[in-house]
């Protein structure tokens, strides 16, 4: 009887600690996709030809990979 509730408690602490691990996971991906994903501020589009690009190194005035013209942020 003890023997049966140890293993009881054996298999349910088991249980407990893989969705434990199971939570971490699915928790961590999540935030990892978060930061994966582009920030709004570095999406540029171009007013000249409508390109859309990437830049992250400028913030105010961007140089438009297609035409070369220059792009003010738009407020
Ligand atoms: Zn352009």
């Amino acid at each position: 009887m003890i023997s049966l509730d140890f293993s009881l408690a054996i298999a349910l602490y088991t249980f407990i600690f893989l969705v434990a691990v199971l939570l971490f996971w699915l928790f961590s991906r999540r935030q990892k996709e978060k930061d994966l994903s582009l920030d709004p501020r570095f999406i540029w589009f171009c007013s000249v030809c409508t390109y859309t690009f990437v830049n992250t190194k400028e913030d105010k005035i961007s140089v438009c990979p297609r035409c070369g013209s220059y792009n003010r942020k738009a407020e």
